[in-house]
């Protein structure tokens, strides 16, 4: 399914570009939470992070600390928070993986809600993980 990214990507709708590689574009975000809220999309067109290959998992790596130290240098921000949500549940809204880089200004913008509980049965949760991540 096509998303407004996607138009972005073929240059049909302008965006406000802050970086582009061969594997990633970032951009100013069009309702911004703060000053300087940046996305950075891979190209792959994929809607959730577990879908995207290792390759454009590690060319979004590569870029991350790179951009966000433009985003602090642009708008004096010392504090931020990266983003990013998967799922309508999770606040999704446009289903091409996108990070948020979100200064934290005057402790305005972004609000988080931390629901903790306990840590219930890590060695089953581990035996899963662990075979899932086996080579
Ligand atoms: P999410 O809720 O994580 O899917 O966030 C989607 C983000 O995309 C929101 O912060 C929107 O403001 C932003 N957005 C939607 N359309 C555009 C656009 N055309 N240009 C820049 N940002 C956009």
């Amino acid at each position: 399914m096509a998303t407004i990214f996607d138009k972005i990507l073929d240059g049909a709708l302008p965006c406000h570009r802050v970086y582009e590689d061969e594997h990633v574009l970032a951009f100013l975000d069009i309702a911004p939470l703060a000053p300087g809220h940046t996305l950075v999309i891979p190209k792959e067109r994929r809607a959730h992070l577990h879908e995207l290959s290792d390759e454009a998992g590690a060319a979004l790596g590569r870029v991350l600390p790179r951009i966000t130290r433009a985003v602090l240098a642009a708008t004096g921000a010392q504090h931020y928070n990266l983003l990013q949500n998967n799922g309508a549940p999770a606040h999704q809204a446009v289903f091409h993986v996108h990070f948020h880089i979100i200064p934290r200004m005057h402790n305005k913008g972004l609000g988080i809600e931390w629901r903790t509980s306990e840590l219930e049965d890590p060695e089953g949760l581990l035996s899963k993980m662990h075979a899932e991540l086996a080579p």
